[in-house]
């Protein structure tokens, strides 16, 4: 993960340069383009191990390069994560669910940013294993909460914890990519849950409700403002 390729399309030359010198501190490699346009070029020719990708750029938007490059075979499998101001929470929802994995509001603490681009990262490195059904117990919190997909369990401190069909499609949602952001669309377009029917308003109710049976682990489910849900880790950092 150290020495993985990042590129910054960003088209503040001194937002651009305190991004480059956090993440390259870090050991990463990082390159600056300035517009949407280069950074498809780019991409085409040298595919990085990540995109830190602005939203608002003077040629083509941010969720038009987002839109092209997620549209791209060669091109879908690389991390998206924009960066954008306050504000623009709706083309956040747009951004994730056109496949960007993670997103950073501006102004960012540099902590925040290198701590959400290694998550990203180090999720890509983990997702061969995910696939071949290892990931079928997810612990977290330090191994407080455990979800076991396989035989649909969860507990808490070690407690079995009574979940509704739907409360355990969101939570395992949410658990299975831990530290990233989902959107309520997402939530509704990943759980089945049974004869009930989900809307914004009724994920919320669930949410709620998984949270109170959770306890003191309850607060991992974050609400992100504007946007969705995330599951918490203990180690990671949050700007919210
Ligand atoms: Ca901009």
């Amino acid at each position: 993960m150290a020495n993985a390729s990042i590129l910054i399309v960003e088209d503040e030359p001194e937002i651009a340069e305190l991004m480059q010198f956090h993440l390259a501190r870090e050991g990463f490699s990082v390159k600056v383009l300035a517009s949407g346009r280069e950074a498809l070029g780019q991409v085409d020719l040298s595919a990085p191990d990540l995109i830190l990708l602005d939203l608002m750029l003077p040629d083509l938007d941010g969720l038009e390069v987002c839109r092209r490059l997620k549209r791209n075979q060669q091109t879908r499998h690389v991390p998206i994560l924009i960066v954008s101001a306050k504000g623009e929470e709706a083309d956040i929802v747009t951004g994730i669910e056109l496949g960007a994995d993670d997103y950073v509001t501006k102004p960012f603490s540099p902590r925040v940013l290198v701590a959400r681009v290694k998550n990203v990262l180090r999720r890509m490195e983990t997702e061969p294993a995910e696939k071949t059904g290892r990931d079928d117990v997810l612990r977290l919190g330090e191994g407080a909460l455990v979800v076991d997909v396989g035989r649909h369990v969860v507990t808490a401190h070690g407690r079995t914890i009574d979940l509704t069909l739907t409360e355990f499609g969101i939570l395992q949602y949410l658990a299975k990519h831990p530290g990233f952001v989902r959107t309520r669309d997402q939530i509704i377009g990943a759980v089945h849950g049974g004869d009930t029917v989900l809307s914004s308003r009724t994920v919320d109710v669930h949410v709620t409700a998984l949270r109170r049976k959770l306890g003191d682990l309850g607060a991992m489910v974050q609400t992100v403002r504007g946007v969705g849900y995330r599951m918490g880790e203990l180690s990671l950092v949050t700007d919210e």
